[in-house]
This record gives C-alpha cells, sequence and structure tokens, in this order.
C-alpha cells in the first residue's frame, strides 16, 4: 500500500480525533452553580498557575484548538489543563 496514503489517513484520524474530543467536552472547564471553572475532584474554585513548558507542547500537537490553561485547586492539589468551551468570547462587552 502506498505509504503517503498511510500517513494522510493517520493524520486525518487525528484531526477526526481532536474535534471529537472538543465535541465530548474531554477535559474542558467544569461549571458549577457557584464557579465558572472549578475542580474536576471536588468543585471548588480553581486558581490559574503557570503553564510548563510541556503544555506548549502539548497546545501545540493539539493543532491549537484547545485554549489549554493549567490549574491548580487549593482544596485537594489536583493540578492540570483545562480548555475554555466559549472560544475567544471572553472579553466581549455588556452592553
Ligand atoms: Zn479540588
Amino acid at each position: 500500500m502506498d505509504r503517503f496514503l498511510i500517513v494522510f489517513i493517520i493524520i486525518v484520524s487525528y484531526i477526526v480525533l481532536l474535534f471529537i474530543l472538543r465535541y465530548l467536552e474531554i477535559g474542558a472547564k467544569k461549571e458549577s452553580s457557584a464557579w465558572s471553572n472549578c475542580c474536576p475532584d471536588c468543585s471548588l474554585a480553581l486558581n490559574r498557575v503557570q503553564r510548563l513548558y510541556k503544555d506548549k507542547i502539548v497546545y501545540n500537537i493539539t493543532l491549537r484548538i484547545f485554549e489549554y490553561k493549567r490549574y491548580r485547586c487549593k482544596a485537594c492539589g489536583w493540578e492540570g489543563l483545562r480548555w475554555g468551551k466559549n472560544y475567544k468570547s471572553g472579553k466581549s462587552k455588556k452592553k
């Protein structure tokens, strides 16, 4: 079989997989009635922490379709990457 075709199929399936992850909101911010972004373990508010070098790699290999940010939970110590669902609409002004 053509090697180029195999590589092409792998790339296309990877892109499809990323959009499935986005559609299923895997790794997205979790919302509660009290917080717009809360801990997946204990549902308390998360704090922004500085991104690590590996986070930038993850951001790039996922074709930058997820706006990842690193968060930490003060209550239980959970730390990880979350991405926001409302893509680039955070700065919209209310009239
Ligand atoms: Zn927590």
